[in-house]
């Protein structure tokens, strides 16, 4: 008889991950590019092939896909991806005809709440919070042991959490969202603002060169003391405290977990977050969270992935 295997994938605006698990044991991370100017057929095309590499010959029982934006947990559709440009796509069904497998899928942040829940700093822990701090932020609530979902899938989206309704506009349409205050598209903005204004800054070099003004430049920028990028993300750094402070008061998790390319700042950004709950967490809440760096780096989300194919055949 051949060997079963569950696969999980997490499909990101650059880059498609994609694990196996058989035997109760993750096999290595495969990765190919997304290809993000491609239709959605072709890269769900790529998709399937990818699971069918991983799975190594095993024969598949379920797959779990993790994806940006709002996804319907009934139909598993994608209503609308922002770093993607998806919009309705059926995911699941085009996957499951291409495959010929069960297919389950969720939303980044929240399938990586479940990968910290199965493979990171939560397991075990009921009552926690994940955030995933990239280009956009995305938030995974655990409450009482359980994966909050809400009514239609779409709980859980701290980045869109209003902080100052006279703030920049943000990429839901609304403004002053946590994301675009301290997003990294937010910090991208604000520094491509700063050298247009003619600013004194090292970012200008950067720029004049035709390097990459990406967040790790500026946060760089900033270790190096230049006042310009330090004040942006100075600027970021508060409002994401501010609205984990938020979050901490609503939910009174026990841990909250910052995962995502942003969390490679480290300490500046551990002791913000850290600092901002302590200044506005009310106090039963402050005193019982928690706050600490994902150690899993970007594998939240594929590890969360495969546990969600896992999980779907056990319920
Ligand atoms: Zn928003």
């Amino acid at each position: 008889m051949r060997k079963l295997c569950y696969v999980g994938i997490d499909l990101g605006g650059t880059t498609v991950k994609a694990v196996r698990l058989a035997d109760d044991e993750v096999g290595v991370v495969e990765r190919i590019p997304t290809l993000g100017r491609e239709s959605p057929g072709r890269i769900l095309d790529d998709i399937a092939h990818l699971v069918t590499k991983v799975a190594a010959g095993a024969s598949i029982a379920s797959v779990g896909i993790a994806m940006p934006g709002l996804v319907d947990p009934v139909t598993g559709s994608n209503s609308f991806a922002g770093n993607l440009r998806w919009r309705d796509v059926a995911v699941r069904e085009e996957l499951e005809k291409r495959l010929k497998v069960p297919v389950v899928a969720e939303n980044d942040a929240n399938a990586a709440a479940l990968g910290e829940h199965s493979h990171g700093l939560t397991v075990g822990v009921s009552d926690f919070l994940f955030l995933s701090l990239g280009t956009g932020i995305g938030g995974g609530v655990f409450a009482g042991g359980h994966l909050l979902s809400g009514c239609r899938g779409a709980a859980g989206e701290i980045g869109h959490m209003i902080l100052s309704p006279q703030g920049p506009r943000c990429s839901c349409g609304s403004n002053g969202c946590l994301e675009a205050l301290a997003g990294g598209w937010a910090i991208i903005r604000d520094a491509q603002a700063a050298i247009k204004q003619g600013q004194e800054t090292v970012l200008n070099r950067l720029a004049a060169c035709g390097e990459p003004l990406d967040v790790k430049a500026v946060a760089e920028a900033a270790r190096s003391n230049d006042a310009v990028a330090r004040e942006i993300i100075c600027r970021a750094l508060f409002w994401l405290g501010l609205g984990v402070a938020n979050a901490v008061n609503l939910l009174n998790p026990s841990l909250v977990v910052l995962g995502g390319g942003l969390s490679l700042m480290g300490d500046p950004l551990l002791e913000a977050v850290r600092d901002a709950v302590a200044t506005y967490g009310m106090p039963t809440q402050r005193e019982s969270v928690r706050i600490e760096l994902s150690q899993l780096k970007d594998y939240a989300g594929v590890l969360g992935a495969v546990e969600l194919a896992r999980r779907s055949q056990i319920i």
